[in-house]
């Protein structure tokens, strides 16, 4: 293999024994398909931005992804699998080069019923929906990436996102029914895991198996009104979006709050939002929009735009500013900035959000995301960032997390580093049975790195 340390094997062997697959070998869309969206945080654009793979490979079935993962284990070639690439930390990035397992072209959708739909991991979130919705369904989350993500990067590298307002993130049980993994062992297998054997496998990066098909919970469908409300200050904005996220009545799919100058990045909703007002994006049902207004008259808050569902279905929707959305069109503005990932602790006064837009200022723009966290409301936020140093970035992360916020660091590509900052010791243990040479997105896992630590 090339220049990127993997073992010396000529592509074109590897090639031959991949007959009837799609292989890509053009330099410039090899490269391109070797990237994701880390470039948001400076400190990965250092890191990842020489990685390439060798080449990529579009399966579109599941004997053809143990066919792949044979002929990789074989010559002990690094694999690392693909969705649409819009992760944000390098999440599907080769560290080690090799070969990329594309399965954006493995699309069906196998069968929808009432609640759950089945699926290959290729088929895309707002295709998902759309089909489900002709049966009165929906999906129950989605990242604002909806239009382009993939069902099995989602559950690959996602978290949550649209919906977890009401539902909660991925990783609380009843958001994942089922999956069929491919194995990287010596004769690969295909395993399925059902209750909660699916988290040895949901958020693990690909480290752990190739997801080939997905069982998935679904949520009654509701026709999702859109409304921007504006109010003077930030924090009647944020108390705003406490309330309506604890409003048992209410039906919402989005509770977004955006301290000013944030909506001034917004170029296409220049009109709906006032210079220096701090606003929320919110996605409410139809059925709900004459409680939702009671809501917005009790915080003294402005309706500025408002669609039906009907409408908001032509053209961008207010989902494309929310979410890391938001930072996408900031950083079209100014591509200095970068951004945190922040869990607030359960506390409906919001003193610790208060204090944080205050003691930052400028420097650290607040952008809450409500969601349900352990049966309650609270503000996770993906505040926008202006950089300055690495040094000053850590400051401001462990500030954070001395006065009691979680910080999810999207500066790192190592799985733990980000999220959980703890080993897991049942994905790792899945990791030693199924890829016991390492092969799969290799470099992302500390665990893995670390294993005489934590296996007997
Ligand atoms: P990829 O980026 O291709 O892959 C993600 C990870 O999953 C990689 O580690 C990859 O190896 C692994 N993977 C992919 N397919 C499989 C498979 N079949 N088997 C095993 N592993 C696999 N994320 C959220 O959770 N919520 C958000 O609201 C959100 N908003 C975003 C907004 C923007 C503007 C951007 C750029 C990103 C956002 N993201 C968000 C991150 C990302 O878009 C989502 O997590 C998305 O679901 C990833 O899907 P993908 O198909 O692009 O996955």
């Amino acid at each position: 293999m090339t220049s990127t340390g993997t073992p010396s094997i000529d592509l074109r062997t590897l090639i031959a024994e991949l007959p009837g697959i799609e292989i890509i070998t053009d330099p410039s869309q090899v490269s391109k398909l070797s990237q994701d969206y880390y470039t948001y945080s400076p400190i990965l654009q250092e890191i990842l931005g020489d990685k390439r793979g060798d080449l990529v490979v579009r399966p579109t079935t599941e004997a053809a992804v143990l066919h792949i993962a044979k002929i990789c284990v074989k010559h002990r070639v690094p694999l690392t699998v693909r969705g649409a690439g819009t992760g944000n930390y390098g999440q599907c990035v080769p560290l080690q080069g090799g070969l990329i397992l594309d399965l954006s072209n493995m699309q069906k959708i196998k069968w929808i019923k009432p609640g759950i739909a089945c699926v290959e991991p290729g088929v895309k979130l707002a295709a998902l929906d759309k089909q489900a919705r002709e049966s009165g369904w929906e999906m129950r989350m989605a990242p604002s990436t909806y239009r382009k993500a993939t069902i099995g990067g989602f559950i690959g590298g996602g978290s949550g996102g649209v919906g977890s307002v009401t539902y909660g993130q991925l990783r609380d049980r009843g958001n994942l029914l089922a999956l069929r993994v491919v194995t990287m062992e010596d004769e690969p297998r295909v395993i399925e895991l059902r209750g909660d054997d699916v988290y040895k496998v949901a958020h693990a990066w690909g480290t752990n198996g190739i997801i080939t098909e997905l069982e998935i919970p679904l949520g009654p469908a509701y026709a999702w009104a859109e409304a921007i409300v504006t109010f003077p200050d930030f924090m009647t904005a944020a108390h705003f979006g406490q309330a309506l996220s604890d409003s048992d009545g209410m039906i919402k799919k989005l509770v977004c709050i955006l301290a000013d100058p944030i909506p001034g990045y917004f170029a296409a909703l220049k009109t709906c939002i006032p210079p220096g007002s701090h606003c929320a994006l919110i996605l409410v049902a139809e059925c709900c929009l004459e409680p939702f207004a009671e809501l917005v008259k009790e915080f003294s808050g402005t309706v500025t735009y408002q669609k039906t569902a009907q409408e908001a279905s032509k053209g961008a929707t207010l989902v494309e500013y929310s979410w890391n959305h938001t930072t996408l069109h900031a950083r079209s503005v100014d591509p200095t900035l970068t951004y945190l990932q922040t869990l607030f602790p359960a506390d409906k006064s919001l003193k610790l959000v208060e204090h944080m837009y205050h003691h930052f200022g400028d420097e650290v723009m607040m952008h809450l995301e409500y969601l349900r966290f352990n049966g309650q409301a609270i503000p996770a936020a993906l505040q926008i960032v202006r950089y300055t140093t690495p040094e000053r970035l850590q400051a401001i992360m462990d500030y954070h997390e001395e006065q009691g916020a979680m910080i999810f660091d999207p500066h790192t590509c190592i799985l733990e580093d980000g999220g959980r900052k703890t080993v897991d010791v049942t994905q790792l243990q899945f990791k030693q049975m199924v890829d016991p040479y390492g092969l799969l997105n290799p470099g992302k896992l500390r665990a893995w790195e670390e294993r005489s630590q934590y296996l007997a």
